[in-house]
């Protein structure tokens, strides 16, 4: 098997547990190593470190599925692998069928992601043993994510096994969801904020509700479950929104809601401007930044909507509010709250500081792997 040499020094962070060899970090690799491979990774005294499969067209040029020197990857490890994360979630979530079954580098398979709704399976890469373990009704794979694009991968979309319908219905915590495999970003639904949801419910009575960034709807379905007076979700995405629409229809929550398709960052400078206040705000965007370098300018994205929704706050209102940046650290996410709550002149606590839903595990020696942040914020 080919070797992928490190350069001295640059196999601190794969001793301490993380499994991304960048390309940068490589002094020499083995004629014959092919695209795809299986490799061996080595430090600079060609001590055997872990294999991996090697992809000389990205920056993160091996991804390393084992560390020990008598494990080989192959089918084996999968089938080990997926024992073992779904092990993992029967202990976590019994009997729950709605759930993130595989998460990358979480669960130790570093590139791959298998959601799991009811009978159904959607991935973002592809493996047999999957259809043999939990003999799903059907398969869909959304390879579709610009990051295959960068690393020389032709994206890849479409149903792998069996049928699966257009709409799939999903019952989370008594909602009814209609999950659209080919429609949604990511593979059709949220769920690494399942948990973070449900600590709506408890708040909602009687309240009016902003929801921003609503997607399909999560958080104020929720809140409309808990008995909210009202709800407006705001998403630039039309489809969103009449999929938010549809689903509160679905509910039986149509009267008390409303959706509209319109920029949040807008939305809120207008409800700032007019004086309309809500008791609760929802503020769970994008990604804005995906690299360490923009952090800065996304920092001040966060910033502004988070002061701008503490200001359109009745007071005793909370606010849920989330960013799923990797690059915008847990410890920047509350230092730019801070700086919201001192700029917005509101007495703001602390109530909680969430993350990613379990069924997205975070593996130790892999930080990129707690991405989520979720805070709830109380203001006076
Ligand atoms: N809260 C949702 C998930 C939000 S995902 C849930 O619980 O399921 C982020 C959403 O933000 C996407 O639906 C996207 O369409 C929307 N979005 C992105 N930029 C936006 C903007 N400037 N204004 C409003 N919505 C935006």
């Amino acid at each position: 098997m080919a070797a992928v040499v490190l350069a001295r020094g640059k196999d601190q962070r794969i001793k301490a547990g993380h499994l991304w060899v960048y390309a940068s970090e490589i002094a020499s690799v083995d004629e014959g190593a092919a695209p795809g491979d299986v490799v061996e990774v080595r430090d600079f005294r060609r001590r055997l470190l872990g294999r991996g499969t090697y992809n000389p067209a990205s920056t993160l040029a091996v991804r390393i599925f084992t560390r020990h020197a008598d494990e080989a990857v192959d089918r084996g490890l999968f089938e080990r692998r997926i024992e073992e994360a779904l092990a993992y979630r029967s202990r976590l979530f019994p009997a729950e069928t709605t759930l993130r079954l595989i998460f990358s580098e979480g669960d130790h398979l570093p590139g791959l992601v298998v959601d799991r709704y009811g009978g159904f399976l959607c991935l973002q890469e592809v493996l047999a043993v999957l259809k043999e373990r939990l003999e799903p009704a059907g398969i869909y794979e959304r390879s579709d994510l610009s990051s295959r694009v960068r690393e020389g991968l032709p994206p890849a979309e479409g149903i792998l096994l069996g049928s699966v319908p257009e709409a799939i219905p999903v019952i989370l915590d008594g909602l009814e969801f209609r999950v659209r495999l080919s429609e949604g970003q990511k593979t059709g639904f949220y769920l690494d904020q399942r948990l973070n949801r449900r600590e709506i419910v408890p708040l909602s009575e009687g309240k009016r509700v902003l929801d921003a960034f609503c997607n399909t709807g999560g958080f104020g379905l929720y809140a409309l479950k808990g008995g909210a007076a009202s709800v407006v979700g705001v998403d630039i995405s039309a489809t969103s929104v009449l999929r938010a629409t549809e689903q509160a229809a679905l509910n039986g929550f149509a009267g008390r809601c409303e959706f509209r398709q319109a920029n949040a960052f807008d939305f809120l400078h207008e409800l700032d401007r007019s004086g309309e206040k809500f008791d609760l705000v929802v503020l769970d965007p994008p990604a804005f930044t995906k690299s360490a370098r923009s952090v800065p300018q996304a920092w001040r994205g966060y910033k502004e909507i988070n002061l701008r929704a503490l200001r359109v706050l009745s007071p005793g209102g909370f606010l849920f509010t989330a960013s799923c940046s990797f690059h915008l650290g847990a410890e920047d996410f509350l230092a730019m709250l801070r700086e919201a709550a001192a700029d917005s002149r509101r007495r703001v606590r602390l109530v909680a500081l969430r993350g990613q839903s379990p069924d997205h595990p975070m593996l130790s020696g892999v930080p990129e792997t707690r991405y989520l942040k979720f805070a709830i914020l109380h203001c006076s």
